[in-house]
Parts: structure tokens; sequence; C-alpha cells
């Protein structure tokens, strides 16, 4: 047993440490307490007080060493180490703040099952991730226990998406699928397609982001049988495309997966135009789409890390005609309660006649565009 990893943390993830690879071993030395992330790092009290406070909330604190290495250890206005070190202000509740901002537990359709859209649904399948993010959408239930669910646990959803044919896509979330053994994810995978319904697979995944060493061509051999899966990653910082990191993405590219990215506006760590631009190129040229520049949800105990709105509409409005189409994500908001996502951005139509609308073009002139007779 490695020391501050817990045995039911071992169980859960299903590994052997025998026979553990090098990115299970990795994933083992993840700094997990208040007391290592001080040896590891020049905490301010604001941070040690977050940390205390973390390890009793129930919402943990991982940090594997291949992301703990992008961290400045005596800045605390590190544009990583606000993603991933707990600070004071997460115990305190801002207005709008909610516990399950996206209503998952409303729209749990079977045990780890939830859908909020016609053709899509999202299967949980462990409340394991190789880093706890402090923005997370589901910091209500990751890392709180329970690890990777077996395939009996999963069964009554397997079996609601073999009655609901409609459902088309299915995204395997978590926590984090690729923290499970290959073995256990392929286990998952075959069952899935064995419901004929399901056209589509995705993987929500910050492991090439966090822990990229897992991206390896044994795991990239065992998924591509299971095809098309499409991987969607989560990239917030220009920091984070490091060697490793693009090199996962771009096995994972070169091995037929498309690779969309997800972004989380946050504060302190990329609101501004000039970070996000050098995220988004950065992603395109690694052949990895920005897809989603997301508003962060009103998660409890994330004040400090949201922006309003408008700081993301004026971000794409500074961005549009400055990066290509390409590498251009659409800004999202996910309302509240799980009633879905809508795009918000920057409004360029000045006035709307009778078949002529008037713009206002991203070089500023105005310009009519006129309906067919
Ligand atoms: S990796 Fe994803 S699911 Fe896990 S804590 Fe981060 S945002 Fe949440």
């Amino acid at each position: 047993m490695v020391p501050g990893r817990s045995l039911p943390e071992a169980a859960a993830t299903g590994d052997d440490p025998a026979r553990s690879a090098g990115w299970q071993r990795e994933l083992r030395s993840a700094v997990r307490t208040a007391d290592a992330l001080a040896k590891e790092l020049r905490l301010s009290d604001d941070e040690l007080a977050g940390a205390r406070a973390a390890e009793r909330s129930g919402f943990p604190i991982a940090i594997p060493p291949h992301y703990l290495s992008l961290v400045d250890r005596d800045d605390p206005n590190c544009p990583i180490r606000r993603q991933i070190v707990p600070r004071a202000a997460e115990q305190h509740i801002s207005r709008g703040d909610l516990r399950d901002p996206l209503g998952e537990e409303a729209h749990e359709v079977a045990p780890e099952l939830i859908r909020r859209y016609p053709d899509r649904a999202l299967l949980l399948v462990t409340d394991r991730c190789a880093v706890y993010c402090r923005f997370c959408t589901r910091s209500r239930m990751v890392g709180g226990g329970g690890g990777a669910r077996s395939l009996v646990k999963l069964a009554p959803a397997l079996d609601y998406l073999r009655a609901h044919p409609e459902v088309k896509d299915l995204i395997l979330s978590g926590g984090d699928p690729l923290t499970l053994t290959t073995e256990k994810l392929v286990a998952i995978l075959r069952a899935v397609r064995d419901v004929p319904s399901i056209e589509t697979i995705r993987l929500a995944t910050r492991v090439p982001v966090v822990l990229p060493s897992r991206i390896d061509e044994t795991l990239l051999a065992a998924l591509r049988r299971f095809h098309p899966i499409w991987v969607m990653t989560h990239f917030n910082h220009p920091r984070e495309l490091t060697p490793e990191s693009s090199a996962a993405c771009e096995r994972l590219a070169d091995a037929g997966f498309p690779v969309m990215n997800h972004t989380v506006l946050l504060r302190g760590v990329n609101a501004d135009a000039a970070t996000l631009a050098e995220l988004f190129r950065g992603l395109v040229r690694l052949r990895v789409r920005p897809y989603y520049l997301l508003q962060a949800d009103p998660v409890s105990g994330t004040g400090h890390l949201r922006t309003p709105l408008a700081t993301g509409v004026a971000l794409m409005e500074a961005l549009q005609g400055r990066l290509s189409g390409i590498a251009l994500p659409k800004l999202i908001v996910d309302t509240p309660g799980g009633l879905g996502k809508v795009p918000v951005g920057p409004d360029y139509v000045v006035s709307r006649g009778d078949g002529v609308t008037r713009f206002r073009s991203p070089r500023g002139v105005e310009v009519d565009y006129v309906d067919p007779e």
C-alpha cells in the first residue's frame, strides 16, 4: 500500500498493486491530503484552511504528479493551482449556488443513468477522478465513495437503454471513466455495444490533461474495437498543453478518436482573451476541436471561481474574427435545473426590417443582409 492511499481506493479502481501499470502507480502517488499538499506547495493560510475543510467535506483533493509539476509552488494565483487547490471560500454559498446545478438527480432515469435530452444520456461509471477540480459540477458525488460501478449495478441502466432505442449517443462519465482499469472499461464498453441502438459512445475525461501516461498503446488498442468513440476532454489553460498531454491527444487522434474539448471559463484562470486564444490555437494544432466554452455552473462553493455572464460574452466578441471557426468554441450556459444548454454570444443584429437585417460586422462596419423575394 502506497502512503496516502486508502484501502477502499485500491478496491474501487480495481487495480492490483502488484500488477499495476505506470499510470496506476502515478495515480496512487497523487497528493491527497492537506499535509501532503503543504509539503509540495507554499500554501497561503486561505489554501490551508480550504484544504483542511476539503478533507472533512467529502469532496476530496487529488493531484497526480504530472499535473502537480505544472503548479507554481509559490504563487497562490497560479492558474493551475486555482483549479485544484481548495480555498476557504469553498465553504461559502453565493447567490444562485446549487448543490446539483444541472438537476441530475431529478433526471436520473435508472441508477447511474441521467437523461436530459431525447437522443442522448450520461452513464456514471465511477465516482473517481484522477484530479478533483474545485469547480466540478458533480462535486456533490465525485470522490464520495463506491468507486468503479459494477456491471450488476449498471444492469438497470443498460436495460433502460435497450428499452429506449431513441437514445443514440451515450456519454460515459463519472468521475472519470479512464481511471477505471482497462479490463473494467472494456467490460462496460462491451455491454454498451450490446445495446444495438447506441450509435456513438463518448468518453468524458480529464485524463489526457492530468494523467497523460494513461493514454498508452494498450488502452488505445482496447478501445479502438468499440468505435465510433469520441473523446471529450477538458483543457482550461495553455500551460496544460505540455509535451506529455500533447502527445496523448495526438495518440488519440492517430488512433481514430475525434477529440473535442470543453473549457470551463474560470476567474483567475482563463478569463482573458489572450489566454483563451493561445489555448484554442494550441488545441487545434493537436487536432483537438475547441467545442464548448462553458459558463461555470453555479455549484455550491464556487462563487470565487465564476465570472459574470457578461465576461464570457465580451470574450467571445474579442475572439470572433480573431480566431478561425475551427478554433472558436460556442459559449454555452447549461441552464440551472437541467433544462438544457443554450448558446450565448454577442448580438450582431442592429435592426430587423421587412426582409432586411442590419448587422454589425466583426470589423465594426454595419451592413445589410437582404432576404430573397
Ligand atoms: S475531472 Fe471532471 S468529473 Fe472529475 S472533478 Fe474534474 S471536472 Fe469533476
